[in-house]
């Protein structure tokens, strides 16, 4: 016997109603980063392994558990990547994008990779969109980009809550990492081995480790305890946020589980959502282009998970629907409909919302109707002898089974316009 097909575990294929949702989400998106001005790039799905040891952080379980590492033929150490800010900072400096001055802003969509354990909401292959502002320092670009996130939410009708934190400076963080060491002290072997070296090497990461136990013990952690500047730097961007009427909580605790964030920080989450609460993550990241070669730049951006969105989005956000199915009765009509169905796309009859198709069969008349009632076909249009040679074609109402005749022997715009008026009555 052969063995059964299936993909592998944690990955999926994306079809039909999810792919429609993710369609649409995509599209939304990307109305929302151009009318801020934002372009897109897309990056390789595959980057030396060492680009996101540098910039994720080597102690990051994203890093240390979840990277797909592989070598090719030239035994180049290489991994998928799991996330997207690494390769846009990485094409930023290669491409000396900063060069001009100014700010760059970016935006990407495709997929993640993680060796997560897959459960509701996680996957090994998820995909994700998002953007990065480079070359901006103050709050408002801090405000300019959680609104962004915030309104590709509001566009897609989603209910989620904004959190931010805020997480300091390099002395600001070097102070909290002290008095996180501190607090774990005494309950050190109660934590797991990693975040047992992590306390020494990187202790912020023990707050979003993800082991039950250590979830656990980090009840009654300390708060980062802000330097005056930074201080006042998140009390500007609070300030901002509010002066733009965008809701949020604050949430002391939120690190983020990636090395790279100084400054503010930020999360969306829903209450539909599982235990895989967090829709979106962003934040500042001042330090990384530096840190990686290029000139030092200011950088701020957020990542959506597009996969526990689209299972939040309303099924009928679909931008791209089935419109009309043109059908021919008969082999001696069949290509008289393509014809048609071609006219009425050159004339955009339905103005890219919905599609026009050629039914592409000679089953009967009701045999056809049925596969368009399947199919979702508000409207259908018939082109049978009869119709064709008084130079017609019938278009049928669906839902209410009313039909019209319309003259096909007209420009293309005119016959456009024939079916719309028809649709409207
Ligand atoms: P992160 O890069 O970890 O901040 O993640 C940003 C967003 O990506 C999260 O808020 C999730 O919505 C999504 N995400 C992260 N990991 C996964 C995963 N394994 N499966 C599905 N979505 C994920």
């Amino acid at each position: 016997m052969t063995e059964k097909l299936s993909a592998p575990r944690g990955t999926r294929d994306l079809y039909g109603e999810e792919m429609a949702r993710f369609e649409a989400i995509e599209t939304l998106a990307r109305a929302a980063f151009s009318s801020m001005g934002y372009q897109q790039i897309r990056t390789p799905i595959f980057e030396s392994r060492s680009l996101f040891e540098r910039s994720v952080g080597d102690e990051t379980d994203i890093v240390k558990k979840e990277l797909y590492v592989f070598r090719d033929r030239k035994d180049r150490e290489l991994a998928l990547r799991p996330e997207g800010t690494a390769g846009v900072v990485r094409a930023y400096i290669e491409r000396n994008m900063g060069a001009a001055g100014g700010v760059t802003k970016l935006w990407y969509s495709g997929p993640m990779f993680r060796y997560e354990r897959p459960q509701g909401g996680r996957y090994r292959q998820f995909y994700q969109l998002g953007c990065e502002l480079f070359g901006a320092k103050s709050a408002m670009a801090d405000v300019e980009v959680a609104g962004l996130a915030i309104k590709i939410l509001a566009t897609l009708k989603i209910n989620a809550r904004l959190k931010i934190n805020f997480i300091g400076c390099e002395a600001c963080r070097r102070a909290y990492a002290e008095s996180i060491r501190a607090f774990f002290a005494a309950k050190k072997e109660k934590l797991c081995p990693d975040c047992i070296v992590r306390l020494e090497r990187n202790p912020l990461r023990v707050l979003d480790c993800k082991v039950e136990t250590c979830r656990a013990e980090r009840a009654g952690a300390p708060a980062i305890a802000l330097c005056e500047t930074c201080s006042a730097q998140y009390a500007e961007i609070r300030q901002g946020l509010s002066e733009m009427k965008i809701e949020y909580v604050e949430d002391a605790s939120m690190v983020r589980g990636l090395d790279y964030y100084t400054g503010f920080v930020f999360e969306a989450v829903s209450e539909n959502l599982g235990a895989q609460d967090a829709v979106l993550g962003g934040g500042r990241y001042d330090g990384l282009v530096a840190q990686m070669g290029g000139p030092p730049t200011p950088a701020v951006g957020f990542a959506i998970g597009m996969d526990r969105l689209a299972s939040l989005v309303a099924a009928d956000i679909r931008v791209v629907g089935p419109f009309l199915l043109v059908i021919g009765l008969g082999a001696q009509n069949q290509w008289g409909a393509m014809d048609l169905a071609r006219r009425l796309r050159a004339a955009s009859v339905v103005g890219g919302t919905g599609s026009v198709e050629c039914a592409l069969s000679e089953k009967s008349l009701k045999a056809q109707l049925k596969d368009a009632d399947r199919r979702g076909f508000p409207f259908v249009a018939i082109l049978g002898d009869g119709e064709r040679e008084r130079g017609v074609v019938t278009i049928r109402d669906m839902k209410s089974g009313e039909q019209k005749e319309i003259a096909t022997g007209v420009a293309d715009d005119e016959l456009a316009a024939g079916v719309r008026r028809s649709l409207l009555a």
